[in-house]
């Protein structure tokens, strides 16, 4: 078996970032909270980034444990057709927003390259940014989704832990840990500008997720320098097949991980989705999160035609309308922001290239 790359276990320079993570920590986490809330107001001002997810379709063929969309649920099986994409995108662009995720299961006869290469054309006539969070693909498709207008490709790898990941990815394409594991380079080589990674919190023991998560965004970053990379947090929520997570991971915990990552590294996007309450949402706020999602749904469709009664891929716990979130920031003194590209830089496709660990952009 081909083994794992070797910054994914290198231990050189995390003893810090373990200090902080542990929850028996010598260091308390106001102290944490100070010095992460200082780093983001230095580096991203009183601001929140905003995006909201489109599923385009839930046929998968994979089996992972953990997803209402696996394949031995019942849930009715659909996807969007164009006119149907393009309703959607209207009712989403009349709630104010203009950073798009789409997303789909694992690659199908149904929804693959060709039918999400058409999704991502009429979300990017419409949207200023647009990304994918749907199943990996070659550099030569990345290169063919960017040519479309796809500005960004989130991928989680869900869990680091090889043994673990084996374990819950049952059956299905999603099985292959190290072509996971290699997708956000690839995206990045094929001209995608911006990747998402993250770690499923809950499906393993979380302090190691979380280093390991770190040394992932720690090699994306030095790696791919002129790159926007952005690490999530999303914890196990319910989903209908009723699973249950081996690790609970406290809120304690998770505010931990997001301190410590601003502090560790103070330039990356740290992104807190909609899984979360809405308190805890607002409580981390400015104190290192700088992306987040609204007014998600995680069926497929529904900001047309609302709610059909059908359970999403998993229950979010933030349920507030996109103008009740925007006035809780701005009760904050936060400033929500629905797009921070101008149609200028997302003009012709910037080329990132290797060069020896440093990349260069050539217009
Ligand atoms: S997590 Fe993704 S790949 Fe796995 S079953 Fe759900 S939709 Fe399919």
């Amino acid at each position: 078996m081909k083994e794992v790359p070797a910054w994914l276990v290198d231990e050189g320079s995390t003893a810090e970032m373990r200090r902080m993570l542990s929850s028996d920590s010598p260091v308390d986490i106001e102290t944490l909270a100070a010095r992460a809330r200082a780093i983001t107001l230095r580096r991203f001002g009183r601001t929140i980034s905003l995006y909201a997810p489109l599923y385009l379709s839930n046929h998968c063929p994979s089996g992972c444990a953990y997803c209402g969309f696996a394949s031995d649920r019942t849930t009715l099986r659909r996807r969007l057709e164009e006119d149907e994409i393009r309703r959607e995108i209207a009712a989403m662009k009349k709630l104010g927003i203009r950073d798009i995720l789409l997303l789909t299961g694992e690659r199908t006869a149904v929804a693959g390259f060709d039918y999400l290469r058409r999704a991502v054309e009429i979300a990017a006539e419409e949207m200023p940014r647009v990304s994918v969070e749907t199943f990996p693909m070659s550099v030569e498709e990345y290169r063919e989704l960017a040519r479309c207008g796809c500005t960004g490709v989130t991928i989680y790898q869900e869990t680091y832990d090889r043994g673990r990941y084996e374990e819950l990815h049952r059956w299905g394409p999603k099985k292959d840990f190290l072509h996971r594991l290699e997708t956000p380079e690839r995206a990045l080589e094929g001209g995608i500008k911006t990747v998402g990674i993250g770690a499923l919190l809950g499906l393993s023991e979380p302090v190691e997720e979380a280093l390991r998560l770190y040394r992932h965004a720690r090699h994306l970053a030095k790696t791919w320098w002129r790159a926007g990379i952005s690490a999530s947090f999303p914890r196990m929520r319910p989903e209908q097949g009723g699973w249950q997570p081996p690790f609970n991971v406290s809120d304690h915990q998770l505010a931990r991980m997001i301190l410590a990552f601003r502090i560790g590294l103070p330039d990356m996007d740290l992104a807190l989705s909609t899984r979360e309450r809405a308190s805890f949402r607002d409580g981390m706020a400015g104190l290192g999160v700088t992306r987040m999602s609204i007014a998600s749904k995680t069926t497929v469709g529904g900001y047309d035609e609302g709610e059909t009664g059908e359970r999403g891929q998993f229950d979010i716990s933030d349920e507030r309308s996109a103008g009740e979130f925007c006035q809780a920031l701005r009760n904050r003194g936060i400033e929500p922001v629905f797009k921070n590209w101008d149609g200028a830089y997302n003009g012709p496709a910037t080329q990132i290239i290797p060069t020896g660990g440093l990349k260069e952009t050539i217009p």
